[in-house]
C-alpha cells in the first residue's frame, strides 16, 4: 500500500509501496483511511529536529490525524463494524495506570503516539486500538473529520477556564489558534485578540472575526491590547505559539489573576519574571496537554456541527497525499491554515 514515512534518519519524507497491514489484532480495527491532516508534529519530524531524531525510530510511517471507513475489525470488538467511519484519538494509553482510571488518560505516562511511536495514518491503512477510534456523526464531513485531533486541542486548552463573557488574549494564530479563535467565539468570548507575525494567518484570523489582530513585533502591541480591554489586560490567555517571547509579553499584559493556559511547545528552557509577571499578579498558569479522552471528542464534535463555516476557513489546502511535499513546503513558508491531504485516490 502507499505510505508517506520516515525511511532514514534524515531530513526529509519520502513515500513508498509498503506492506499493508496483516489485519487488526483482538481489541483493534483496520481504517481505510480517506483523509489526513497534516499536523506540525508531522512537521517537525520532516524536519528531523532535536524532539523528533530522539523520540521517532525510522522507518516509520508517519500521521496521526486521519479519517476513514473500517475495514475490518478484530476479535472481541463489537461497538464497530466495516464501513463504519471513523477518526481516532492519536494518543494510546495503558489504560490501567491511575491516571488512566481516574480519567486522566490525556497524561498516562505509558502513552504511545500514533505515527510517531508506532504506525501512523499517512497510509492506505491503518490499525488503531478500537478504544482509540471515535464514530462520526454522519454530518461532519470527511475534511472536517480528518483534524477533529488538533481542533481537540484547541478544546482543551480553550475549555480549561469558562472563556463565556471573558476577555480572550491567543498568541499564535497556527492551526491551533485558528481552531481557539472560533472556538472561543462560539463559547461567548467578549472580546478575542490575538497575535500573530505571519500576514497570511493574521488574515485568516481576521476572517474568523476576531476582534483585534496585531503583529507581536508592532511597537504598538501592548497598548492596543490593553486599550480593548479598558485598560485591564485579558483574563484569559492561550499560548499556541510556543515562542518564549509570546509568552512573556503576554504575562505582562495580562490582568491581574488571569488564567494563562500554555499549549505551545518552546523548543528550549523559557526565563519568566515570575515574581512580576506570575506571583504578584496572581495568576494560573494550566499546562495542556492531548484532548481530554473523551470528553473533549464529544465537545469537537459539537463544535463541527455547529460551526461548518468556521471549519471550512482554516482548511485552506486540500492535497492528493502523493503531493504531500507541496503541503510541507507551504506549512515551512507559513502560507497556509490546515493542509489535508486525501487519500481517496489511493485507497485499494
Ligand atoms: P503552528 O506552528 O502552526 O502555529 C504557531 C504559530 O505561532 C505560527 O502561526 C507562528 O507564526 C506563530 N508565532 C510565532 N512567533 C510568535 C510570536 N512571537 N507571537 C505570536 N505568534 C507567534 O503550530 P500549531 O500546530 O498551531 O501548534 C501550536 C503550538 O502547540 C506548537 O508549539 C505545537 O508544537 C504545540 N502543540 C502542543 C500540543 C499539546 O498537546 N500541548 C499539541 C499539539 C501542538
Ligand atoms: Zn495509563
Amino acid at each position: 500500500m502507499f505510505a508517506i514515512l520516515k525511511a532514514r534518519p534524515e531530513q526529509g519524507l519520502s513515500h513508498a509501496d509498503v506492506e499493508s497491514p496483516k489485519g487488526p489484532g483482538p481489541g483493534e480495527v483496520e481504517v481505510a483511511v480517506s483523509m489526513a491532516g497534516v499536523c506540525g508534529t508531522d512537521f517537525h519530524i520532516w524536519k528531523w529536529d532535536e524532539w523528533s531524531s530522539r523520540r521517532v525510530k525510522p522507518p516509520m510511517v508517519v500521521g496521526h490525524e486521519f479519517v476513514g471507513r473500517i475495514a475490518r475489525v478484530g476479535e472481541g470488538v463489537h461497538h464497530f463494524s466495516p464501513g463504519q467511519r471513523v477518526s481516532a484519538e492519536c494518543h494510546v494509553t495503558c489504560g490501567h495506570c491511575r491516571l488512566c482510571r481516574t480519567g486522566r488518560a490525556h497524561l498516562c505516562r505509558e502513552t504511545s503516539i500514533i505515527g510517531v511511536d508506532r504506525t501512523g495514518a499517512f497510509a492506505e491503512r491503518v490499525v488503531v486500538p478500537a478504544g482509540n477510534a471515535w464514530a462520526v456523526d454522519d454530518a461532519i464531513p470527511d475534511r472536517h473529520a480528518a483534524v477533529f485531533d488538533p481542533c481537540g486541542n484547541a478544546m482543551h486548552a480553550a475549555t480549561i477556564v469558562p472563556l463565556a463573557g471573558r476577555d480572550v488574549l491567543i498568541t499564535g494564530a497556527g492551526t491551533i489558534g485558528l481552531f481557539s479563535i472560533g472556538i472561543a467565539r462560539s463559547h461567548g468570548a467578549r472580546r478575542v485578540m490575538v497575535t500573530e507575525p505571519s500576514p497570511y494567518r493574521a488574515r485568516l484570523a481576521r476572517e474568523l472575526g476576531a476582534d483585534l489582530v496585531v503583529d507581536p513585533r508592532a511597537a504598538d502591541t501592548r497598548a492596543q491590547i490593553l486599550s480593548m480591554t479598558d485598560g485591564q489586560g485579558p483574563e484569559i490567555v492561550l499560548e499556541m505559539s510556543g515562542n518564549a517571547g509570546a509568552l512573556r509579553s503576554a504575562l505582562e499584559v495580562a490582568s491581574n489573576g488571569a488564567h494563562v493556559v500554555l499549549l505551545g511547545l518552546p523548543g528550549s528552557d523559557v526565563t519568566l519574571d515570575l515574581a512580576e509577571t506570575v506571583i504578584m499578579k496572581g495568576a494560573t498558569l494550566h499546562g495542556v496537554t492531548g484532548r481530554r479522552m473523551f470528553g473533549t471528542w464529544y465537545d469537537v464534535s459539537a463544535f463541527m456541527l455547529r460551526n461548518p463555516e468556521v471549519m471550512d476557513r482554516i482548511l485552506t489546502h486540500r492535497l492528493a497525499a502523493q503531493d504531500y511535499a507541496e503541503g510541507f513546503d507551504l506549512i515551512a513558508a507559513g502560507n497556509c491554515g490546515k493542509v489535508i491531504l486525501d487519500f481517496t485516490g489511493k485507497a485499494a
